[in-house]
């Protein structure tokens, strides 16, 4: 049996059950845009969703449903892109991080797929801190939410996010397309970006096996080095998880 369950599928009776028993709650971030031709545009949700599981599956606790609706980094330009306003993001990130802790969640772990995702967490989670100060609320990407103990690199589309993917769900994963790429339209409507806006470590060539990855080529992603960096970051925050939780037990 697993240690968690989905938030979305409890009846009001089986969520006081949980939360009495583990009051710990995990929010993965994501949002939909074009992660090269081998990943698919859902992988930072995805990602971060897979996490948490293996998370939960330590700790205990409930998953929220995925939040898909996020933005800013830049890839806009690439068709399959959905980036919506950052405010709108932001208010649905803070409140709905409010209501969990009203709700007597006390270990709230806010866990992003995405790298511009961490400008709105510095946004919200410091007002959380000082209005929850008996809560642990852990939030960033898998390069920053262990603070400064963390080593890790991060890409798009890249060496290190294609690792994670290999390791995590390798089902979903095609890293054959990299050198196969169908004859699709890789544009919006509007086009190409203009030279000067190019982001300078992106790919913006279509006919590249790296189209639109940033980062070391992904042809050089493992299994075994996605495991060793998810690892890393799982015992590190299932360590601080299971010191607040004996500190708060006493
Ligand atoms: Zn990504």
């Amino acid at each position: 049996m697993t240690k968690w369950k989905k938030y979305e599928e409890l009846k009001p009776s089986e969520l006081e059950r949980e939360i009495r028993k583990t009051p710990i709650a995990y929010w993965p971030l994501g949002l939909i845009e074009h992660h090269g031709w081998h990943l698919p545009i859902g992988f930072d949700g995805i990602k971060a969703n897979e996490f948490c599981k293996i998370l939960a599956e330590k700790n205990g606790g409930l998953i929220l449903p995925t939040m898909w609706w996020g933005g800013g980094g830049g890839h806009d330009v690439f068709k399959w892109t959905h980036y919506q306003d950052l405010s709108a993001a932001q208010s649905i990130l803070e409140t709905t991080s409010r209501q969990m802790l009203d709700y007597g969640i006390k270990i709230l772990i806010l866990f992003a797929g995405h790298y511009p995702w961490q400008k709105l967490l510095n946004n919200v989670v410091g007002p959380l801190r000082h209005a929850y100060p008996d809560a642990l609320i852990l939030a960033g990407t898998e390069m920053s939410i262990c603070e400064e103990d963390s080593t890790i690199v991060g890409d798009h589309a890249a060496k290190e996010e294609t690792s994670w993917g290999l390791s995590l769900f390798p089902k979903q994963i095609d890293i054959s397309l990299l050198d196969d790429q169908a004859d699709v339209e890789v544009w919006p409507p509007q086009g190409p970006p203009a030279k000067e806006d190019e982001h300078p470590k992106v790919n913006y060539d279509p006919t590249s096996p790296l189209f639109a990855q940033m980062g070391e080529d992904a042809r050089k992603a493992t299994a075994e080095h996605g495991d060793e960096v998810i690892k890393l970051v799982i015992k590190k925050l299932t360590e601080t998880i299971q010191r607040f939780s004996q500190k708060d037990s006493t």
